[in-house]
């Protein structure tokens, strides 16, 4: 059984309210961590080895510690909470239900920081959440955690909660950044970096929600006990959110030492796939990864289980292996029809291109239309190599990783599964008539 560390109390009855969170020990990291000095909270958040649990898994002390810190200039904490990746809802999860979880590290995180006002950028479809936030800050406000003179440390810190309005793009940190400030979402150059130059030209710290509420746990257990769950780099513990094929949908709080086998099939996650059927593949971390099919998914190169983690799942590149991502897991039965799912796929990093760069605005929309060609029966050969040559192209040419998160579940689809691209080629009137899945399994 993993370890509850965010989840452990999400089961009490009203702990979405001050009251609930406080009787059961919420707010006593703030309490701790103001007694420490800001270098002091800087160093266990470093020892703890967190990642950030938005994507990409970079060092959150080491971000950290990237924050330029000139005389007479604010700086910002922006919690990314435009949670629009496809399959990823862990964060909708901790806001809606354990929202003082992420009050209470943004206190504690703020003043590592030195940020006297910070941010929670919400996606726009999460439109229930933003109450919620905003009650808990009151909440919290009233009860001499936010505000003014803090505990009377002299500490003042004022969060607000910013709505996006419904763009993907809106996520990538830079863009986030601009629309923030109140201009259209494109994202910037980088570097320079945030914790260089962010909102406002001031240096900022952008984290996603899971990774400031990991703060917490991190100030209570202390670093250095923080860092022995896990195994290797993948240190504490990982929402996953699951969707697809399997018996039991939902967010699960893992230790990333379980297996990938033991998150579909036990009871205690996703409870195995419906009606028996069989595992065809899987996307483990959010739209934005390589798909794996079941034979790669279940074991590395050397036939270890592979593992819930960063290092497992990625093991052997994107050759053999794939990302954590956002912690976004969907899997695909036998059923389901992998060149369907990726058009799906693109015709989504299509429309939410901001069109700044070429390779990604034409490039997107060029695949989508290959892919609903394949899809529909009236492909060619020739279309597999174009939509190959198309993703290469897109990947690694393109100011943010929206390029990238579109080419890459192209090419792992077409690298894992071009038997069934050449199937819908080969068979245009079954392809037109039913699935791959249903037809080719
Ligand atoms: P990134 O690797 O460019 O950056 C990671 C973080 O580290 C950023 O905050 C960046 O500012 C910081 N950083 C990196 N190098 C730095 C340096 N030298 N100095 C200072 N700071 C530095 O990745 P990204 O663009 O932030 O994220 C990409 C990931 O986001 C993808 O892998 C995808 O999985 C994920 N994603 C998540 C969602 C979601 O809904 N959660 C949506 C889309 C994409
Ligand atoms: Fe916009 Fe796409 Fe370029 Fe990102 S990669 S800046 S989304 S056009």
């Amino acid at each position: 059984m993993s370890r509850k560390l965010l989840l452990k109390n999400a089961h009490i009855e009203g702990i979405r309210f001050f009251e609930a969170y406080r009787k059961n020990g919420g707010y006593a990291a703030v309490e701790k961590a103001l007694r420490m000095t800001p270098e002091e909270l800087v160093e266990q958040v470093k020892t703890s080895g967190l990642r950030g649990r938005g994507g990409a898994g970079f060092p959150t002390g080491m971000k950290w510690s990237f924050l330029a810190k000139p005389e007479g200039v604010p700086r910002h904490l922006v919690v990314n909470a435009d949670e629009s990746e496809p399959g990823t809802f862990k964060d909708r999860y901790l806001m809606e239900y354990i929202p003082h979880l992420l009050i209470e590290g943004m206190i504690i995180s703020s003043f590592a920081l030195g940020a006297n006002l910070s941010f929670i950028y919400i996606r726009g479809e999460y439109s229930w959440i933003p109450d919620i936030l905003e009650q808990a800050i009151e909440e919290a406000k009233a009860n001499g955690f936010l505000g003014k003179n803090i505990l009377g440390t002299g500490f003042d810190l004022e969060i607000f909660v910013q709505r996006g309005a419904g763009a993907y793009i809106c996520g990538e940190e830079t863009a986030l950044l601009e629309s923030l400030e109140g201009k259209r979402g494109n994202p910037r150059l980088k570097p320079p970096f945030p914790a260089v130059k962010g909102l406002w030209e001031r240096p900022t710290v952008v984290n996603n929600v899971e990774t400031i509420a990991a703060i917490v746990p991190i100030i209570e257990l202390g670093g250095e006990e923080y860092a022995k769950i896990g195994v290797g780099k993948s240190t504490g513990t990982k929402l996953i959110s699951a969707c697809g094929n399997i018996n039991k949908p939902g967010v699960y709080e893992i230790d990333m030492t379980i297996s990938v086998e033991e998150f579909i099939y036990s009871d205690e996650y996703c409870g195995g796939i419906p009606n028996g059927k069989r595992l065809k593949a899987c996307i483990p971390g959010g739209s934005s990864v390589p798909i794996l099919p079941a034979n790669l998914l279940l074991k590395t190169m050397n036939g270890e289980p592979r593992l819930m983690n960063y290092e497992s799942l990625a093991d052997g590149g994107f050759a053999t292996g794939t990302m954590m991502g956002s912690g976004g897991f969907e899997v695909l039965d036998e059923d389901q029809c992998v060149v369907k799912h990726t058009m799906s796929l693109a015709r989504f990093y299509n429309h939410e291109s901001c069109g700044q760069c070429t390779p990604c605005r034409e490039g997107t929309g060029w695949m989508y239309r290959i892919l609903q060609k394949i899809e529909n029966g009236q492909g060619t050969m020739q279309d597999i190599d174009l939509l190959w040559d198309i993703q290469s192209k897109i990947e690694g040419n393109t100011i943010c990783p929206l390029g990238d998160a579109a080419a890459w579940p192209v090419a792992a689809a077409i690298r894992h599964f071009r038997d069934e691209f050449e199937w819908h080629i080969l068979n245009p009137e079954l392809c037109r008539t039913q699935n791959y899945g249903l037809a080719g399994y």
